[in-house]
This record gives structure tokens, C-alpha cells and sequence, in this order.
């Protein structure tokens, strides 16, 4: 057996251990006779998976008491639609702050739900930067201010807090969930799709502070009502069950790993690796501001696009594949999540060095 660096921005990659535990309890999970994918979402069985998946995270992630944390499906581009209906009826209004493909497809669709304010906007960088703080011009009666934290297209992301004061803040974070601490008391809610760094597809993660929940539109479809799913344990409907068990595997093994602060640790000295030699060539280049640069997913241009093909194939020659950039950007993009070991991105930066000698 062979596995490939798999540089794909999601879904991604995941830890080996976590696909072979999965693999050992494919047919029989826990002497129970049954696969984890066959079980009742409501038998004692999938019950203490579920809430050890709740639990693990809650700890990772220092979640604190008044707030819940929400199993659901519909992706991060569900939440786009599931945030407003649920949120923004407070007032009518929210701010938006843009910095990139996902930050502009949220602004899109919440604008069917209420009065949509883009607060602050990277468009002048050509969304290579995060407009500065001071530059926002937020509205005090916004029920929600809305950022994306890492943009998983062109590579920004926001190394700081933003202060919203009594508006609470909602972040897309499903592209850098789980990378470093963070202080979820900062946040009103925070949103995120599994596949990029704690599980497969179909998992959509939703952290909601309590005195959020309760205000949904009356349009809003009951499985996506924050309010049902928090009553019901997120079982209002059947959840995303093998997802689940997935990604409470992911979470065991990020805290067997040494938890955040570990993996924090761990993916700058990944970026480090990968940055640093893109700042020393003049053969590829990375266009994102240096302070918000993403340390999950890697941009980078060759010098002659004419030579992109050859060296995707020199990549994939060498087990290392996903690395073709956003088409809407193209280049290259690598994305090197928690789980993309520091061997996968020596290995990559060792193959753009020949292909530069090659070439340059
Ligand atoms: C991948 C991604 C999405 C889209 O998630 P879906 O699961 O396809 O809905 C949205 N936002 C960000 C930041 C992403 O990285």
C-alpha cells in the first residue's frame, strides 16, 4: 500500500491512525456486531458516540457552557442560508466583512434573508490582504458581524480576533478549525463543514452561544432551526452519524497529538517550510500580505503558467497530488491541514526546488 501527500483543500486529508482504527472497526464496532454506519442514531451505541464526539471537541476547543454545540448537515454553504434565517431577525441587518470567494458567496446568499451591510471589503488588495480593523465601518444595530476566517481560495487568514463589541461575531471557520487555540468566548457563533480538518464530508459543525438560539425567521426549515436541534441533541433529524464517529476519531487523536497549542506548533513549522522558500525564489511567488497569510492553504504562482501542467505531473510522479489551484485563481494551491504531516511539505518543497533548477 502506497498513500499519496494529499494536498487536496477538502475534502482532505486525514490521520492514518484515525482511517485504520475506522478500518478495524469497519464490520464490528466494539464487540456490538454492527458497523458504526448500521446503528440506530438514537441506540445507547451511537448515543456515547455522539457524545463523546460532543465532548472531545468541547474540550479541544475550551467550549464554554452557554454554548451549544450543534451536529448538523448542509455544509458551510448551508450555514450561509441557516445563519440569517436564524440570526438575523433580531434586528433585520448584518455586517459582512469580505476577503474572498467563500466571504462573498456568504454575502450572496444572506442577502435573501435581510438587509446585507459589506462592513469592509479586500477588494482594493484584489483580496490578498484583511481590511484593517480601524477601516470597518460597522453598524451597531447589525444582529451579527460575519467574517470568514481563512479563506480556503485565495490563502488570507485572520491571525487576530476581530473586537465587535456587543454585536456578536459569526465566522466561517471551516478551513481552520481545530489549527490553533482560539478563544470561543470571542465569538457568538462559529461555523464549519468536517472536510477540511476534523472529518468527512457531511459533518457541519456549529458552535451557537445560548442567547442566540430562539430567534429564527418563521420561513426557516425545522432541521435547520438552531433552536429544534439544540432541544432534540441535535437529533431533531437523523445526523450525519458516520461523519460524526469520524470526526470524534479525528478529535481523539488531535488530543492524544497534544491538542491545539500542539497543532498550532505544528502548522506554522509546516508554513515556515513552505513560505520560507517561496520568499527566497524569484521562480514562485505567493500574493497574499505577509500578516495574513493562511497557514492552512498555500497559493503560489510559477513564474510561467505555461509550465503549470509539467509540474503537476512531476507532483503527482512523485505521490504528491491536489495541488492545482482554485480555478477561479489558478496556480497552485497547497492545503496542509493538521493532518498533512511535516514530511508531506519537505517533500514538496524538495520537488519545487529541482523543478525550479529545471526551469528557472
Ligand atoms: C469548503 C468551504 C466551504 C464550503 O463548504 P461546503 O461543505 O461545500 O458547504 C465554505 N466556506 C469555507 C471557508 C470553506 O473552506
Amino acid at each position: 500500500m502506497t498513500r499519496v501527500f494529499n494536498f487536496s483543500p477538502g475534502p482532505a486529508t486525514l490521520p492514518e491512525p484515525v482511517l485504520r482504527q475506522a478500518a478495524d472497526e469497519m464490520l464490528d464496532w466494539h464487540g456490538c456486531g454492527m458497523s458504526v454506519m448500521e446503528m440506530s442514531h438514537r441506540g445507547k451505541e451511537f448515543v456515547s458516540i455522539h457524545a463523546e464526539a460532543e465532548s472531545l471537541l468541547r474540550e479541544l476547543l475550551a467550549v464554554p457552557a452557554n454554548y451549544k454545540v450543534l451536529f448538523m448537515q448542509g455544509g458551510a454553504i448551508g450555514e450561509n442560508a441557516i445563519v440569517p434565517m436564524n440570526l438575523i431577525g433580531k434586528t433585520g441587518k448584518a455586517d459582512y466583512i469580505s476577503t474572498g470567494d467563500w466571504s462573498k458567496k456568504s454575502i450572496k446568499e444572506a442577502r435573501s434573508y435581510g438587509k446585507v451591510n459589506v462592513a469592509a471589503s479586500g477588494e482594493a488588495s484584489n483580496f490578498t490582504a484583511i481590511p484593517k480593523r480601524s477601516e470597518w465601518k460597522l453598524d451597531p444595530e447589525a444582529s451579527y458581524v460575519h467574517i470568514c476566517s481563512n479563506e480556503t481560495i485565495g490563502g488570507v487568514e485572520y491571525h487576530w480576533t476581530p473586537d465587535t463589541g456587543n454585536v456578536p461575531l459569526v465566522a466561517d471557520m471551516s478551513s481552520n478549525i481545530l489549527s490553533r487555540p482560539i478563544d470561543v468566548s470571542r465569538y457568538g457563533l462559529i461555523y464549519a463543514g468536517a472536510q477540511k480538518n476534523m472529518g468527512p464530508s457531511g459533518l457541519t459543525v456549529v458552535i451557537v452561544r445560548d442567547d442566540l438560539i430562539g430567534h429564527a425567521l418563521p420561513i426557516t426549515p425545522s432541521a435547520f432551526n438552531y433552536q429544534l436541534q439544540a432541544e432534540n441533541d441535535s437529533m431533531f433529524n437523523t445526523p450525519p452519524t458516520y461523519a460524526i464517529y469520524i470526526a470524534g476519531l479525528v478529535f481523539k487523536y488531535v488530543k492524544a497529538q497534544g491538542g491545539l497549542k500542539a497543532m498550532e506548533e505544528h502548522n506554522q513549522a509546516k508554513a515556515a517550510i513552505l513560505y520560507g522558500y517561496l520568499d527566497n525564489s524569484a521562480f514562485y511567488r505567493n500574493p497574499v500580505a505577509m500578516d495574513d497569510r493562511s497557514l492552512m492553504n498555500v497559493p503560489f504562482k510559477l513564474k510561467d503558467e505555461s509550465l503549470d501542467d509539467a509540474f503537476l505531473k512531476g507532483a503527482q510522479a512523485r505521490g504528491m497530488i491536489q495541488l492545482k489551484g482554485h480555478r477561479s485563481v489558478g496556480g497552485m494551491r497547497a492545503s496542509i491541514y493538521n493532518a498533512m504531516p511535516i514530511e508531506g511539505v519537505k517533500a514538496l518543497v524538495a520537488y519545487m526546488k529541482e523543478f525550479e533548477a529545471q526551469h528557472g
